[in-house]
């Protein structure tokens, strides 16, 4: 821990706490390999300012924040923390983060499943938020998490949506199928350092699917929520709140039209907003092929079923691409393959194939296959294309089209 010589009282007591921390979320969660940690205790609110903003765009109430990659957590004083928040809470969220990127051998997270991991936890769930919750569900404010996979809201009221549906979908995930499988997956990712294929192969449905399950079961979440706490404080909590969120949602609706306009070209953001949200490339290196796509490219059968079903005649070769297979495994589940059926001839039996149309460097067309039984490894792809595809240093963008 680093301190200044002032606060070496608390930075004691903080370290005392923070070992206790790591002990019980290790052992809750099931997963002991016990990283280094480096914890920065800023000794004034300019310092962790500063440091906050060095760090990127994180949301403005946030009083700590973790770089998972430095294993580092950069710490407000308590001294200049708004008087509720719960220090020790938010030291546990902290660590959290940096034990699930330790866990997850450099898988690509969604945002919304990092906060819900963290908030559930640290235990950040009360009374209050529950409340909160219930009432921005009720008055339709529920977000389209899948938005927020890589960076946060770029409104107040929506990151504090973000956090309680994060939580809520977190906490969804472990009840509908059990803490067992949600070690199993972390299992998983930790051998395979991806997390789309790892939660897809656990729980059986990919992580769009998921979410709009989530999504449904808010509703349903509310009502009982309510009905429950008919007899309790909160039947005379909510009509008011909900009163309140109206008239809020009133005096925003005149500005919103053009803060929408705005938060879908945010400046600061544009460019990887750009390339992430909206666009189904994926860019990588043609590698030295060794001559087993030429074999099935031209094999009678499949050349017939290229003809007639994907109504191309192929270049005779395919070309081998090295891509990212996070980003390959986001976009994949976004379309919708044509199927070439595995058949049996005297000697051996063929297998199935996936295809999916693609744009080749935004020229010409062709698809990409996927086959049953393949000896690349994950993060290469196969191409067919009716042309000999050249590129310049072997570079190669090739574009998702339905
Ligand atoms: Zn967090």
């Amino acid at each position: 821990m680093e301190y200044e010589k002032d606060d070496q009282q608390i930075a004691g007591k903080l370290s005392q706490q923070f070992e206790k921390i790591i002990w019980s979320v290790n052992r809750e969660i099931g997963f002991y390999d016990i990283v280094g940690i480096k914890v920065l205790l800023c000794h004034s609110y300019k310092e962790f300012k500063d440091l906050k903003e060095l760090a990127g765009k994180l949301p403005d109430q946030s009083v700590a924040f973790a770089n998972p990659r430095k294993k580092s957590i950069t710490l407000q004083n308590p001294k200049n923390m708004p008087a509720k928040s719960d220090y020790y809470q938010i030291l546990k969220h902290e660590y959290c983060h940096i034990l699930l990127r330790q866990i997850s051998s450099g898988a690509t997270i969604p945002l919304w499943f990092e906060e819900g991991f963290a908030q559930y936890f640290a235990k950040q769930w009360n009374f209050t938020k529950e409340v909160k919750f219930v009432t921005s569900a009720l008055t339709g404010n529920t977000l389209d998490l899948n938005r927020y996979k890589y960076h946060y809201p770029l409104y107040n009221d929506r990151i504090e949506m973000f956090y309680l549906q994060s939580y809520y979908d977190f906490k969804f995930l472990i009840n509908k199928f059990s803490f067992l499988s949600f070690q199993k997956f972390l299992e998983k990712m930790h051998r395979s350092g991806n997390f789309t294929s790892s939660f897809y192969q656990i729980y059986g449905k990919s992580i769009t699917q998921f979410l709009e399950q989530a999504k449904k079961s808010i509703k349903s979440h509310v009502i009982l929520s309510v009905f429950y706490s008919g007899f309790g404080l909160i039947w005379t909590v909510i009509p008011f709140l909900l009163l309140i969120a109206y008239i809020r949602k009133k005096i925003k609706m005149r500005g919103i039209r053009k803060e929408w306009e705005e938060e879908q070209i945010p400046e600061d953001v544009k460019g990887d907003f750009e390339n992430i949200e909206r666009d189904s490339s994926l860019y990588g290196t043609i590698q030295q092929g060794i001559g087993e796509g030429k074999y099935y490219v031209t094999h009678p059968e499949y050349h017939r079923c290229f003809q007639e079903i994907l109504k191309i005649n192929p270049f005779p070769g395919t070309l081998n691409i090295k891509i990212d297979t996070n980003i390959l495994n986001s976009l994949k589940p976004l379309f919708k393959p044509v199927v070439i059926k595995g058949f049996k001839t005297q000697t051996r039996s063929f297998g199935s194939l996936e295809c999916y149309k693609c744009l080749i460097n935004d020229e010409k067309e062709g698809w990409i296959i996927f086959a049953e039984r393949t000896t690349h490894p994950d993060n290469i792809i196969e191409i067919i294309s009716e042309y000999k595809i050249v590129s310049k240093d072997n570079k190669i963008k090739v574009t998702f089209i339905t």
